[in-house]
């Protein structure tokens, strides 16, 4: 689990009402080893820190009347221009659920690049000319409503972690998961070989690896036609000598 000597880390920055909820899940597993051995690094910004009045006040009431309460846009520009200066070239994030869902592609982009800066939204949402005036990109990560941005971005960085390079034991199985390929993953089995009445499939102890191949493509396909039918117009070749751990 060592990056590269060469690789820059991936750097994230969250800006957030609860900085303490950072690294939270991040800060154990697969992306806690990976912040401790440097793979990537984790900045938790407090939004608060950058208010200027007397109450340190971060949020308004809605323009035009309505519940809850808005994020102010100098507040939250302030902090963001104290997170990403000039010359910063990482995508600038805002969890949304009124972004473009997150995808696996998505995903492998952000993996691919230098960061990211990450604004969590909480209450009604943040004023709208925030997200014009610093180019935030909505994300979303699913059609439902968090009390506030924190577990999305959370949901997001450890998609991202999991693929930077060095992090995953075994690269092999990054690659042949569901929707890499268009496809939902086959059922998987592991020892021992009668559960409960249960066998293995004949097939994945036969020894014959084009068998297993043409027994996980056809039940890859089995599923993603059964429960989302919606990839399949998207599924490119699936690569034979699929390994899976
Ligand atoms: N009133 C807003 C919801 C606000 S929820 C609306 O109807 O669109 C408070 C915050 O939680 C949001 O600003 C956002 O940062 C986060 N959030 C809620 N649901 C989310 C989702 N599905 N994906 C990403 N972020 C979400």
């Amino acid at each position: 689990m060592e990056p590269a000597p060469e690789q820059t880390p991936f750097r994230a920055t969250v800006l957030t009402l609860y900085p303490e909820m950072f690294p939270g899940s991040l800060g154990l597993a697969l992306a806690g080893k990976a912040l401790a051995a440097g793979a990537w690094t984790l900045d938790a910004i407090h939004i608060r820190d950058f208010a200027t009045d007397r109450h340190r006040s971060v949020d308004d009431t809605p323009a035009g009347g309505g519940a809850g309460m808005v994020l102010r846009a100098d507040v939250l520009a302030r902090a963001i221009d104290a997170a990403s200066s000039d010359g910063d070239t990482r995508p600038r994030l805002l969890m949304s659920p009124r972004g473009r869902p997150l995808t696996q592609a998505r995903v492998r982009d952000l993996a691919a690049g230098p960061g990211a800066v990450i604004i969590c939204g909480r209450f009604e949402g943040i004023d709208q000319r925030v997200i014009d005036a610093r180019g935030l990109e909505e994300v979303s990560i699913g059609d439902y409503i968090l009390s506030g941005g924190e577990v999305a971005a959370q949901v997001l960085l450890d998609a991202v972690i999991r693929l930077l390079p060095g992090v995953m034991g075994n690269e092999v199985s990054g690659t042949h998961e569901s929707f890499e390929d268009g496809l939902l993953e086959h059922p998987h089995y592991t020892r021992p070989q009668e559960w409960e009445g249960r066998t293995i499939p004949d097939v994945l102890t036969s020894g014959n690896h084009a068998k297993i191949d043409a027994w996980r493509r056809a039940e890859a396909e089995r599923l993603t036609r059964e429960r989302r039918p919606d990839l399949l117009g998207a599924a490119k070749g699936h690569p034979s000598g699929c390994v899976s751990v």
